[in-house]
Order: structure tokens, then C-alpha cells, then sequence
């Protein structure tokens, strides 16, 4: 369970996240939509414990984030998986590598990390591209790869920033129907910032709206579709609904 209370970063004199209530399930998939620079990602950063918050808390299981030490926030880390818009494999890497490299840096066995990666290109569908090269597969297998990788080291949370904005429809379609296996075999809580209107409502059971660093909106993602508050009609006509 991720419970944010009141929560307020800066960078500077720019406020970015004013004052932020929010409690998200264990095992729910949870939507995060607003404008560009609303705070999404800074958000996302705050969870993961990359980024530092001046007020206000954030409890991850039961752990306030900003309680841990270094070694600590290391082992925290470890237990949330983040993907993003632009895939971030690294290129000279083959498929398999890329998926090894956590579990190479937490000094797993050359066994361990060669049944975990083939259990992971199974589950995510890439087990014919093991020893290709990122640049010799498509969008919608890159970011397969990065989930694969994201899952490596069993986390309890996947934060997906803009997981699907570079691929079109129809493998944006595919990769959320994978974000929805892995929620149910896995139970892995998952949080997905997004723009676009469809993955909302395909995946997320509740969502909320940022507006300038605030919630503007929060609740049952099809009540809010529903009743179209001002803050779903500011975002209606930037993308896709
Ligand atoms: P987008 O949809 O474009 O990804 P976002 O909602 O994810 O936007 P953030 O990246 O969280 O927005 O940025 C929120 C605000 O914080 C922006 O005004 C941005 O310029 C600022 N910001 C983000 N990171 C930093 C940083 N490291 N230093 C200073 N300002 C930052
Ligand atoms: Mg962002």
C-alpha cells in the first residue's frame, strides 16, 4: 500500500508538488493523468525514493521513504521497478543482458540470473529475441524487454511513466494487456502515469488528476468519465478521448 499525506516538493523556488493526499491499494493499478509539468513524474520519483520531499509523508508498506539511509533506500529501491516512455535499455547489450543487469549488480549467480531470465522472457513474450540487440527489435518488444527487466528483482511496485507513448495503438494495446497479466499472477501493485485517455480506462480502476501539483480530481476512473468534472475536460482535446 503506497499512502502519500500532504505531501510538498520543490526544486527551488518552484513549487512542483503542493499538496499531494493519496492512498493507493496493494495489488491495484492506479492511473496518474494531468498536463505536462503537472508533477507526474516527480511523483512517480518520490515513490521510488529518488527524490527527496520537504513535507508531508510518504509510507511505502508501512516504511516512510524519507526515513531510509542510503543502504537502506538501496534496498527499498530494489523492491519497486520503474519503466519508461524511451525504454532506457542499454544498446550495446543483448536482450538477455539488459534483463541480467540488476540482478548481475546484486551479485546473483550466473544461475540464478540464467533461469530468472528465461523465466522472464517467457512470461513477458520475448523468448525468441534473447540475443538480439535492442536496435534489432520493435517499440512494443523494447519496452518488453524493460518490463522484463523492471520485474527482475520480484518488486512489490511497477511504476510505469509514459510506458506506452511512443508505441502505437495497437502495441500500446499489447503492453497493457501485459501490465494487466502481471497485476494478476504477479499481484504487483502498479502505477501508471499516462496520457492517453484509452490506458486509463482499459487499465486502471481508480485514478487521479494533477493540476499544477495538485489533485484536482480523484476516485472510480468510469465515475469520473461519467461526470466529466472540469479538471477530465481540461485534459479532453490534449490527447486522445
Ligand atoms: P510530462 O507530462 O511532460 O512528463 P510531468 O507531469 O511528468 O510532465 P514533471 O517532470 O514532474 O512533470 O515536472 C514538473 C515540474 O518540475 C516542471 O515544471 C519541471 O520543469 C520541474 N522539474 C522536474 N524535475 C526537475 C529538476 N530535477 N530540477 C528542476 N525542476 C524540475
Ligand atoms: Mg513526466
Amino acid at each position: 500500500m503506497i499512502e502519500i499525506k500532504n505531501l510538498k516538493k520543490s526544486f527551488g523556488e518552484l513549487q512542483v508538488l503542493s499538496d499531494i493526499n493519496l492512498t493507493i491499494g496493494k495489488g491495484k493499478i492506479y492511473g496518474l493523468v494531468g498536463r505536462s509539468g503537472a508533477g507526474k513524474s516527480t511523483l512517480l520519483r518520490c515513490i521510488n525514493g529518488l527524490e527527496n520531499y520537504e513535507e508531508g509523508s510518504l509510507i511505502v508498506d508501512g516504511i516512510e521513504v524519507k526515513s531510509l539511509n542510503n543502504e537502506a533506500a538501496r534496498e527499498f529501491r530494489r523492491e519497486i521497478g520503474m519503466i519508461f516512455q524511451q525504454f532506457s535499455l542499454l544498446s550495446r547489450m543483448t536482450v538477455y543482458e539488459n534483463i541480467a543487469l540488476p540482478m548481475k549488480c546484486w551479485k546473483y549467480s550466473k544461475k540464478q540470473i540464467d533461469k530468472k531470465v528465461k523465466e522472464l522472457v517467457e512470461l513477458v513474450g520475448i523468448s525468441d529475441k534473447l540475443y538480439a540487440k535492442p536496435r534489432e527489435i520493435s517499440g512494443g518488444q523494447k519496452q518488453r524487454v524493460a518490463i522484463a527487466r523492471a520485474l527482475s528483482m520480484n518488486p512489490k511496485i511497477l511504476l510505469c511513466d509514459e510506458a506506452t507513448s511512443s508505441l502505437d495503438p495497437q502495441t500500446a494495446k499489447s503492453i497493457i494487456s501485459l501490465i494487466n497479466k502481471i497485476n494478476n499472477e504477479l499481484g504487483i501493485t502498479i502505477v501508471i502515469v499516462t496520457h492517453q485517455m484509452s490506458v486509463l480506462r482499459s487499465a486502471c480502476e481508480e485514478i487521479s488528476i494533477l493540476e499544477n501539483g495538485r489533485i484536482a480530481e480523484a476516485g472510480v476512473v468510469e465515475e469520473i468519465f461519467l461526470r466529466q468534472p472540469k479538471a477530465l475536460r481540461n485534459l479532453i482535446g490534449v490527447k486522445d478521448l
